[in-house]
């Protein structure tokens, strides 16, 4: 079943609200099971109004069009609609009574006035949902004839989803007995081209279940989307797909499970190690810490940190050594090195994590560009360092770094025996 989003409202087209109704009712209809190929914005114009309803009933089995259904004169919708289903309006005496008792529990602040009734007019043969929150009914209007239909909820986010939820998701889901199932598959250490070079041939001849990419910062996000009566269903849809996914990313997939993060699985493999970890930042200014006690109970693998962004602050906290600094720089493999290997002591941990590196705007030469990072980590006797080059801004290149790092002490974690050649770069 094909629905279709209107969104009516000249504050809309003009940006001066966001469009949360239409992402809210998109995720919820696709939820549902239904196909949504179009969303359009109209403004609380007659004649524009009128052509974006007949065109979207044209190519849609059901549309949804939320705003409008106020009182005021240039609320249309409903009026617009009717005519467009050739149904003239009357008094619905019912609706004419739950507004007068929404203005009785409503007190004295607010008066009936006139044109409040106008929302007391319905179409003929027009199913109406009551409104709990706000004056203006819901509306379903049905061409039976040519299965075509048009569901009119105010614009109010809290009224219509409400009456969504209660009223017609049910009458969708009568329409519709298939619902949407999905996984997440999220993978990290995988730039997005080559994860989807992996998986071109599977993306090509997807059906049902498909495959889709979601870049995030630093990771790949593969979404696994069956349609069936039922998650048993779904999920023998899917379990090909995904046991294939999980022969090309092998361990590169940190999770399958749409809930989890990559610091949570990160504090998972720690505490199922037994392995204590710290950290030692200075481009990242502590983002790296803070991301990783984002997770409960961190607190079982994770004590104390660092933040050294100035040079004495390096030696004088972690024990970089004087020369280090003065010969290679801050922003080195040595210093890097020498930062995970001071923090892992210091605290006393099985595990550490270092950065230090050039996020921008300023402080960039020939040498060590901006975005230049370095990132150490030492897991029991082995310490690595990593070089990368980022090319956000500021903040994405800190976002970056924290990424690589959690994603590099994984790596470490995984890896049994496989020994890295040190200093080896990405
Ligand atoms: P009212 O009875 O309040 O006039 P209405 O059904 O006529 O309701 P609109 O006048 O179109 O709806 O919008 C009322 C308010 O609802 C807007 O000012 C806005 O705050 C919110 N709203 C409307 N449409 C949307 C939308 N698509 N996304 C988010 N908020 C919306
Ligand atoms: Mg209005």
């Amino acid at each position: 079943m094909v629905v279709e989003l209107v969104s009516v409202g000249t504050e809309i087209l003009l940006g001066n609200i966001v469009n949360t109704n239409a992402a809210w009712l998109a995720e919820q209809c696709a939820l549902l099971g239904c196909s949504l190929y179009h969303q359009t914005v109209v403004g609380d114009n007659e004649s524009r109004m009128e052509e974006t309803i007949r065109q979207a009933l044209e190519r849609s089995d059901v549309v949804i069009l939320t705003g409008g259904l106020g009182p005021t004169k240039d609320d249309l919708t409903k009026e617009v609609t009717a005519r467009v289903f050739d149904r003239p309006l009357y008094m619905d005496s019912h609706t004419k009574e739950r507004i007068t008792e929404f203005f009785r529990i409503s007190g004295k602040e607010y008066q009936i006035t006139e044109n409040n009734w106008k929302q007391a007019m319905v179409p003929e043969g027009a199913a109406v949902i009551d409104n709990d929150n706000g004056t203006a009914p819901g509306l379903i209007l049905e061409d039976k004839e040519k299965k075509k239909a048009a569901i009119l909820l105010p614009g109010p986010p809290g009224e219509m989803r409400a009456m969504f939820e209660k009223d017609i998701a049910p009458w969708l889901n009568r329409l519709q007995p298939e619902g949407i199932y999905s996984r997440m598959i999220k993978i990290c250490g995988i730039g997005e081209s080559q994860a989807e070079t992996m998986v071109a041939d599977l993306m090509e001849k997807q059906g049902n279940p498909t495959l889709a990419p979601y870049a995030k910062i630093g990771e790949v996000h593969f979404r696994v989307t069956a349609k069936a009566v039922s998650e048993e269903k779904a999920e023998l849809l899917m379990e090909p797909l995904c046991r294939e996914m999980q022969k090309r990313f092998g361990q590169a997939i940190y999770t399958m499970d749409e809930e989890v993060t990559l610091e949570e699985a990160v504090v998972s493999l720690l505490k199922e190690k037994g392995f204590t970890v710290t950290t030692a930042e200075s481009c990242t200014g502590g983002k790296l810490a803070g991301r990783m006690l984002n997770v409960a109970g961190a607190s079982d693998v994770y004590r104390e940190g660092y933040i050294t962004y100035a040079n004495e602050s390096k030696e004088k906290l972690l024990g970089v050594a004087h020369d280090t600094l003065e010969k290679f720089g801050a922003v080195s493999p040595q210093t890097a090195r020498e930062m995970a290997l001071g923090a892992a002591r210091q605290a006393g941990a099985d595990a550490a994590l270092s950065v230090t590196g050039i996020a921008g705007p300023g402080g960039g030469t020939p040498e060590k560009p901006l975005g230049l990072v370095y990132i150490g980590c030492t897991v029991g006797e082995r310490t690595e360092v990593r070089e990368f080059h980022f090319s956000g801004n500021r903040e994405k290149n800190r976002d970056y770094a924290v990424v690589r790092a959690l994603t590099f002490l994984r790596e470490m974690l995984l890896e049994k025996d496989g020994k890295r050649e040190k200093g080896e770069s990405r």
